[in-house]
Parts: C-alpha cells; structure tokens; sequence
C-alpha cells in the first residue's frame, strides 16, 4: 500500500518546510490544520474493496489515520527520504528500526555513547533473540571497517551522543558499512531534521524520538522512522507486525510542535550557547561537553556535517561532595530535575557514564551534569545557576 505523501519530494528551505508540509487545507474545509482522526475500523464500501485490502489508502487505525499521514509527510519531506512510519515513542522507534534488519545469529554494531535503553535493549532482548552485539568508539570513523563482520547487519549511531556529546563522523562511518552492504541506522534526536539530515550523509534510516523537540513542550511521547527507498519497505513490514502505532492526539501534538520547530530551536540554540560559554568561566567547571563550541574536541565535524546545535549540552564539575551538589541541585528554582528534555522548560540531570560504558573508559573523575536550556530568559538561567553554585560552595 503506497500512502499519500503530498510534498514529499519538493525541495524548499527546512524552516518553510515545516509550515507547509503535510497541510492540505483545501481538503479540510479551508481550516488550516489537519484535524485529528480517531478510530480503529474503517469501512470499506464494498466487498470488492474489502477483498482489495491494501488497495484502500486506510485500511485499520493501527496502520495509519489521515493525522498520521499528514505528520509523516512533512517528517519524509524533512529528512529526504523515502517513506516515514510513527511509533508510539522514540524507543519503540529505535527498536523497531533494529528489528527490521537483524535475524537470529546476526550482529550489530553499536556506538558505545549511545541512549542507555538502546543499550539495554541490545544486552537483553536482542541477545535472548540470538543477535550479538559490539559497541564501537564514538569517534571511531572508517575505523569501523574493521569491527564488521561476515554476519554484521546494522551500524547504529547516535551523534552527537546525548549525553556525553562526541560527535561521530557519519559519512566515513555509512562508507565503510555501504562497501560491505551493513544497513546505517541513526538516531538523530538531538539535532532533529532541522539540523541534521541523516539521509545525506549516507544513512539509511533516521530515528527521531519526537518526544524531544518536535513535540516540544513535554506533554506526549512519540517516535519516527525516516527510511530512504532501499529500506522502507523492511522498516514498513516490522512496524506492521510489531503493532507500534502512535495515538491520535499525540500525533497532533507533533503536527502542532513541528511548526514551530524552526524558532524554538533557534532560541535553544542561542540561550544554550550563552550559557555554556558563561559556565566555561566558572571555577567550579572542569569542562563543557557542547559540539557547537569552538575548543570542543568535536567542533570541526560538528560544523562539517551540522546546520545547527540544540539546546542539550552536558558539563563536568571538578570534584564535588555529594551534598554540595544536592545544595546546588536541590534549590534551582528554573531548573527541574527529570528525564527528557526538548520542551520549553530548563533541566538538569547528574549523570555518570562510568556506570554504563564498555568500549571505552570514562576518566573524568568529576560530576557529570547534563543541562538542557529551555525558553526561558537566558539572565534568569544563568542566575539561577550563579545561586546554584554560591549553595554548592556553602556546603563544601
Ligand atoms: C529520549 C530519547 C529516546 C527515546 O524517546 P522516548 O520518546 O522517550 O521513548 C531515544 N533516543 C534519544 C537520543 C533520546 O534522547
């Protein structure tokens, strides 16, 4: 079944794009948005139609609504690719996307800075199925040529890391999986579509958790799957069987967050810098793990291969005892402390990649932080830190 994706092969600026795309008011009775379709059945007028199942553009409401079409559309449109396919969340999205390729006795690379629950979906239910797994250094590049092998199916990255912010070399990495036919997948949620398009870098599939910033304002999760042509129809067949489907008003919500992707992520962008370089003044940083800067290790290809960074970036503390980062942690009063990010508000989460790595070793010996720089004011985030560390200091 070949679903209607109006648009989806013009070529117009992203930041248009993202208005347009997916829009067909002329068919809603001149209202600007797609509305929301809900349903399971949709009939089927007569008995010849019904027999020709897959003829009819919808068919069940697990397998698409015209909201889910119209989202898709403008995701395809976004990323260049082939076909696009909605889950229910950006991890269903990831694990759909790798069971579409692997079987039994199969191996997967896997970047080692990768979203920890890809990661344990690999050492769990992957493994139980019979396919192994290697995790690579991020910053491996054409290196990579020499961890694949007979049975590799999958490539897997995550650039930057979102936690630890390497910057991956994408192009020589899908070079040297191409050459020996190893399907490239990618998680892109940092940068989303807007700054980064997989698919031109030699990607096969790009995975976006839209949780993040295509919905935008933390009140729905749900997934995406960008396939170019030689792997939609491997991407489509395991979504169907695997049964993920995305909830109608959830979809809305990322219809309605991706029109304005383009001046959210601007002002992400903006803030987050600003922050990040004021925190690069601060005694109490060790180092700021944020591509966009200049002395970051990862700067160069940062601005070879990206349009733009997000609002996600992660800093080290040098060494602080545990209740005076809880007197910093504990009083932000614009910072919240959770999971996720790519909403309008300002987080920040300790973390320590200690815990999970196995290609490579970790050896700050500081509090890792992860800040994620929300709309706010960037004076009254930055005061707020500033008290954050007057208490941090108070408390040594
Ligand atoms: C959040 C996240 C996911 C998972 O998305 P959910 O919608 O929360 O399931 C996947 N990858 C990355 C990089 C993420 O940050």
């Amino acid at each position: 079944m070949t679903k209607p994706q109006k648009g989806a092969r013009k070529v117009r600026h992203p930041a248009t794009a993202i208005l347009h795309s997916g829009r067909d008011p002329a068919g809603q009775h001149g209202f600007v948005n797609t509305p929301v379709y809900r349903g399971s059945t949709v009939l089927f007028p007569t008995l010849e139609a019904l027999d020709a199942y897959d003829k009819q553009p919808y068919r069940y409401g697990r397998h698409g609504t015209p909201t889910t079409t119209a989202l898709e559309t403008a995701l395809t449109e976004l990323e260049g690719g082939a076909r696009t396919f909605l889950t229910a969340s950006g991890y269903q999205a990831v694990t759909t996307a790798i069971l579409a390729f692997v079987n039994a006795g199969d191996h997967v690379l896997m970047v080692d800075s990768v979203y920890q629950p890809t990661r344990r979906f690999c050492d769990t239910i992957l493994a139980r199925l019979g396919v192994t797994t290697t995790y690579y250094d991020p910053l491996i590049g054409g290196g990579i040529a020499e961890l694949i092998q007979p049975n590799t199916r999958v490539v897997f990255l995550e650039s930057p890391g979102s936690l630890t912010f390497e910057v991956q070399d994408v192009g020589a990495i899908a070079k040297a999986a191409k050459a020996r036919d190893v399907t490239v997948l990618m998680d892109n949620t940092w940068a989303s579509p807007l700054y980064f398009r997989p698919l031109a870098h030699g990607v096969d599939v790009s995975i976006s958790a839209c949780t993040k910033y295509i919905v935008g304002h933390a009140d729905a999760m749900l997934g995406a799957i960008t396939a170019n042509a030689r792997t939609a129809e491997a991407v489509e067949t395991a979504r169907a069987v695997l049964g993920g489907c995305p909830g109608s008003e959830e979809t809305y919500l990322g219809l309605r967050g991706l029109r304005t992707l383009a001046v959210r992520l601007e002002r992400h962008q903006r803030s987050a810098l600003e922050v990040a370089r004021w925190l690069a003044t601060r005694p109490e940083v060790d180092r700021i793990l944020h591509p966009a800067l200049p002395d970051d290790p990862g700067h160069a290809l940062w601005k070879a291969q990206f349009t733009g960074a997000s609002g996600l970036f992660s800093i080290i503390l040098k060494p602080t005892p545990r209740k005076a980062l809880a007197a910093m942690l504990d009083g932000l009063s614009l910072f919240g402390m959770g999971y996720s990010w790519g909403g309008y508000e300002s987080l920040i989460v300790p973390f320590n990649p200690k815990h999970y790595r196995t290609a490579t070793a970790w050896t700050s010996e500081g509090q890792a932080l992860r800040l994620h720089i929300g709309l706010d004011d960037v004076g009254d985030l930055i005061a707020d830190l500033e008290a954050g560390f007057a208490r941090l200091n108070a408390a040594r």
